[in-house]
């Protein structure tokens, strides 16, 4: 199955993804995750990356989609993938559709409000990648560490108020679009995603198993 799961910044993406990928046993793309790995771990090295994340704006899709173009050979993503963050701009779909057309697209719709709450909330662990809300780790007094694997809890460098309001104004401009370009292909499947992490997974899987 290959899929891309579209939505703004604080949609839940990086939950749902994960947990996508296990039930249907396929890798989990995330070009945000990729791009943190190989090109931003290093705050000396390309400096104009940095800058870009930073601000809340996009990095040249070329670049993407190089970094694409390559993951996608490996043997893991024989039996299909998941996209979590890309596309994000038309020329990154009309790449995908030349490189390898997807099966579906899931869309996870938010109200705004909730948005802000959820990504100046987030926090994640250094050590599994684990995201959760700052108020689930209060609630258990463990704000410090990885309740999953005992990691240390830190929060994205882009997850600041500034920074998320560019990185939504992005989405609106260069993301949105996208969804009428797969509601066009017949692709798109659109699911509420405000409610509990667990109902949304749920109603996911419920919609992709009838696809195969
Ligand atoms: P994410 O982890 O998906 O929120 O991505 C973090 C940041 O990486 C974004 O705000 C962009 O600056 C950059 N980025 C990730 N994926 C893409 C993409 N497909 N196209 C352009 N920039 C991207």
């Amino acid at each position: 199955m290959k899929l891309v799961l579209l939505g703004a910044p604080g949609s839940g993406k990086g939950t749902q993804a994960a947990r996508i990928c296990e039930e249907f046993s396929i890798p989990h793309i995330s070009t945000g995750a990729m791009l943190r790995e190989q090109h931003l771990n290093n705050p000396e090295h390309n400096k104009e990356l940095h800058e870009r994340v930073a601000h809340g704006e996009l990095v040249p899709d070329e670049l993407i989609n190089e970094m694409v173009s390559e993951r996608i050979r490996e043997a893991d993503c024989k039996n299909g993938f998941l996209f979590d963050g890309y596309p994000r701009t038309n020329a990154q779909a009309v790449y995908l559709d030349s490189l390898c057309p997807v099966d579906a697209v899931v869309r996870l719709e938010v109200p705004m409000d909730l948005i802000m709450d959820r990504i100046c909330g987030r926090r994640v662990c250094s050590e599994c990648g684990e995201n959760y809300h700052i108020s689930a780790l209060t609630a258990i007094g463990s704000e410090d560490t990885c309740p999953k694997c005992g990691g240390r809890i830190t929060t994205r460098k882009d997850d600041n108020p500034d920074t998320v309001k560019r990185r939504l104004e992005v989405y609106a401009e260069q993301t949105q679009p996208l969804v009428g370009y797969y509601a066009a292909q017949g692709k798109l499947i659109e699911v509420a995603a405000d409610g509990r992490p667990e109902d949304i997974t749920r109603e996911i899987f419920k919609l992709l198993r009838e696809l195969t």
